[in-house]
């Protein structure tokens, strides 16, 4: 089940019933606390979480404890931040769980990449500036069937870039899309904690970001959104407005 990025507003119904109703919870570390306490009280709240660098349980940990759990259990929900099957596992947990045998019910969540932006004022989509919208992963897993993600191609591909988990790599994928022909000036915004109360944004160009990110020591999680999309936010500073952005005609 998908918790959405942070703001228990953003839960679906049929996620907020199943919390209530559950006797286990296996949930993420992105996984907010204003979502955890709407928990049944009596269930068990087992932690999975994982962050860089320090992982609670490992993934066939994680996946052995829902299949004990869910033979042991009538209701075990396996919470997960955004949508459980946008970057979030959600796809092998349920082959292993269907292999085992369990029956699985898939209840979508909000997604960061939807979501985080829209809280920063940020349209991913504008019938003026941008017809098409790429989720991507910063971070790949090594070893992965498929090398590498074709930057170059989502450069020329897609007018708006949304990107998960792009912190660690930032300097490696801006250069890349420059590469590819994404002008310096192209607007960035990086959103960290994106629907909760600790909100931070942080607006710079393809050229100055990651100079910004050191300067701010902006940390993960972040999402990334690089496009023209990025200057229509209300909350984008006053000097990186286009004339275009204020309304001014273009020459
Ligand atoms: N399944 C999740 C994504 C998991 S990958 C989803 O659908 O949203 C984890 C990454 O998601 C983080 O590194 C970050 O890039 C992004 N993310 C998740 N929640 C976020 C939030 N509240 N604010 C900003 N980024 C977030």
């Amino acid at each position: 089940m998908g918790a959405g990025p942070g703001d228990p507003g953003l839960l679906t119904l049929r996620g907020k019933a199943l919390l209530e109703a559950a006797e286990v919870v296996v949930y993420d570390a992105l996984v907010s606390d204003a979502i955890l306490s709407l928990i049944n009280p009596k269930a068990d709240k087992i932690h999975a979480g994982k962050r860089r660098g320090q992982h609670s349980l490992l993934q066939t940990e994680t996946t052995q404890l829902l299949i004990e759990k869910a033979q042991q259990q009538a209701v075990v929900v396996r919470l997960k931040g955004g949508d459980p099957f946008v970057f979030g596992r959600g796809g092998e947990e349920m082959a292993d769980l269907q292999a085992a045998g369990i029956a699985v019910e898939v209840v979508p969540g909000v997604t960061a990449g939807v979501a985080v932006p829209a809280y920063a004022g940020i349209p991913i989509t504008h019938r003026d500036r941008s017809s098409s919208v790429t989720f991507v992963t910063g971070h790949e897993m090594a070893g992965k069937y498929r090398p590498s993600i074709a930057w170059e191609a989502i450069a020329r591909g897609s007018e708006t870039i949304v990107i998960y988990m792009g912190l660690h790599n930032l300097a490696l994928i801006i250069e890349q899309l420059q590469t590819a022909g994404l002008p310096g000036i192209t607007p960035i915004a990086l959103i960290r904690w994106g629907t909760r109360p600790e909100q931070e944004e942080l607006f710079a160009t393809l050229e100055t970001v990651v100079a910004a990110v050191a300067e701010r020591q902006f940390q993960a999680p972040a999402i990334a959104v690089i496009g023209q999309v990025v200057s229509l936010s209300p909350l984008l500073p006053p000097t990186m407005m286009t004339a275009s952005d204020r309304g001014l005609p273009t020459a």
